[in-house]
């Protein structure tokens, strides 16, 4: 899914605001702001263009969330988080997926992933493992 295609609500697609200035909102995103908060595009991690970009990808759920489902007592989640979790660069493509488990009393990481397809197996794996009678605790 292509992001991007409303006029920027700030500045109407203009791209200049008061005294002349680069409107912050679509103004492209310096190097380091780009590094830090990737989007997704047909799946795939890339750098936003500007903010306007990121909040339009950030404010529908279905961009990031890969699968979220109930198994007993237990919240499984499973996530673009949209930030390469691949500090140690051990990855060609670094690691961008997470699986959560939380119940009422918290929650941690189950396992992380490179890529969309990947975390689609992984949450299914986690659940299976959740259902086990070796895991299972509800
Ligand atoms: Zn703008």
């Amino acid at each position: 899914m292509e992001p991007e295609s409303e006029p920027c609500y700030f500045c109407q697609g203009t791209g200049r605001v008061d005294d002349d200035q680069d409107c912050p909102i679509c103004k492209p995103l310096d190097h380091r702001f780009r590094e830090m908060f990737y989007i997704l595009e047909n799946h795939v991690p890339r750098p936003p263009k500007n903010l306007l970009e990121f909040y339009e990808f950030r404010g529908n759920p279905e961009n990031f969330i890969v699968k979220q489902e109930d198994v007993g007592q237990y919240s499984v989640s499973t996530v673009f988080v949209g930030l390469n979790m691949d500090h140690l660069h051990i990855t060609a493509t670094g690691i961008w997926f997470e699986t959560m488990i939380s119940d009422l009393r918290g929650w941690g990481s189950a396992t992380c992933y490179e890529t969309w397809e990947e975390a689609e197996k992984g949450h299914a794996e986690v659940v299976e493992r959740l259902k086990s009678p070796k895991w299972k605790r509800f």
